[in-house]
């Protein structure tokens, strides 16, 4: 079992003394820490994070430890999430946005030059940069015309060199979420990893994949505060997948990649499951609306089908609406390369009054055009 990830590491990684920290080294409660050259005081900055519907303060940050350096793998904050998920502990890992997890998972298990991944276009962007950055070739297997990856291309791209293969569900910036049974068909014929994206799984109708974790120990499933959590400001991501892939990217990580605000904040977080769910239950009426103003626009040619918190519009004239859009001060992502559409603009299902404003203005499109 164990050889089935280590095999597949970078042999530098292999290889590597990683950096250890005294806290590495001692689990109690220390009564004196001076291991770590902090500063002793913890500051007069008082920062108190107050509810604004009830008044009442969540946390206060003082003597709370902001000159301490925070756990360096975020113990705590990782049993409340495997609770909540239904995994252990050490099948869960934590990083500064789920970018920086995409970033470690390049650089604990490409050798640059050689280790190639999959990608499989339209997809989300960072997956080809950080290959680029990491010197990882891609081989690209673009989506079928249902916009679903294709397992059999996908694996008849496969070489002894294939390290990865990305997959994003729902997928950005398509909105779909890919098929369970392609995800296992990978997984029980490609022996490297299998990582799947599921930065918007909670919009999503399908279930997550993450009870396979336990079943496959080559699957990486990722997901994130930033999306229906509502707290891409503090950056966090996690990772899920069998220890043994976390005990490579531990070696990896910078020491302490967590902050110890994020890790408050998020913590916070899972005092009010409902109001979550009330909020991305809100997102979702919110893109159904939307997604029927579209479609009725005689600019628009087509509005995809969305599993996520945005939709992607195949316009007439995208680069044209684009720019307009952005001239009102409304920011949308023009994306490339969409099966049958060519270039395509994604729109973020906003606040009810930024949707409108949106609508407004591509109403007041169709009289200029004229
Ligand atoms: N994966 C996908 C598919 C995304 O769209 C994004 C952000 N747009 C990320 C990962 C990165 O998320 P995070 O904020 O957790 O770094």
């Amino acid at each position: 079992m164990k050889n089935k990830i280590q095999h597949l590491v970078r042999p530098n990684v292999r290889l590597l003394e990683p950096y250890s920290s005294a806290r590495d080294e001692y689990s109690g409660e220390a009564a004196v820490w001076l291991d770590a050259n902090e500063n002793p005081y913890p500051g007069r900055v008082q920062l108190v994070m107050r509810d604004p519907d009830t008044g009442r303060d969540l946390a206060v940050f003082d003597e709370a430890g902001l000159n301490r350096y925070p756990d360096p793998y975020q113990r705590s904050l990782k049993e409340l999430i495997a609770r909540e998920k239904g995994v252990l502990p050490e099948q869960v890992f934590l990083g500064n946005g789920s970018d920086e997890i995409l970033d470690l998972l390049f650089r604990t298990f490409c050798e640059p030059g050689r280790d190639e991944v999959i990608l499989t276009p339209p997809t989300y962007g960072m997956y080809t940069v950080l290959a680029e950055i990491h010197g990882t070739p891609v081989k690209e297997v673009p989506m079928d015309e249902s916009l679903q990856p294709p397992p059999a291309a996908i694996l008849s791209q496969v070489t002894e060199n294939t390290k990865m293969i990305f997959l994003c569900s729902p997928n950005n910036p398509t909105g779909m979420a890919v098929d369970k049974n392609s995800v296992i068909r990978l997984l029980e014929q490609f022996d490297g990893l299998v990582v799947v994206d599921e930065a918007y799984i909670d919009f999503a109708p399908r279930k997550s994949i993450l009870p396979l974790i336990g079943k496959y120990d080559r699957l990486v499933v990722l997901q994130t505060f930033s999306k229906a959590r509502g707290l891409a400001g503090i950056r966090l991501g996690m990772a899920f997948a069998a220890p043994e892939v976390f005990q490579w990217l531990n070696r990896v990580k910078l020491p302490y990649n967590v902050n110890r605000l994020t890790l408050a904040l998020a913590s916070l977080r899972f005092e009010e499951k409902e109001t979550q769910e009330e909020i991305v239950q809100k997102i979702l009426e919110e893109r159904k609306k939307l997604e029927k103003s579209l479609a009725v626009l005689p600019a628009v040619k087509k509005v995809y089908p969305s599993d996520a918190n945005f939709l992607l519009v195949c316009f007439d004239d995208p680069e044209r609406i684009y720019r307009y859009l952005m001239e009102k001060g409304i920011v949308v992502r023009l994306r490339n390369g969409i099966p049958g559409c060519g270039k395509a603009i994604r729109i973020t299902v906003g606040a009810e009054k930024e949707n409108n404003l949106l609508l407004q203005a591509l109403d007041d499109y169709k009289i200029l055009k004229k």
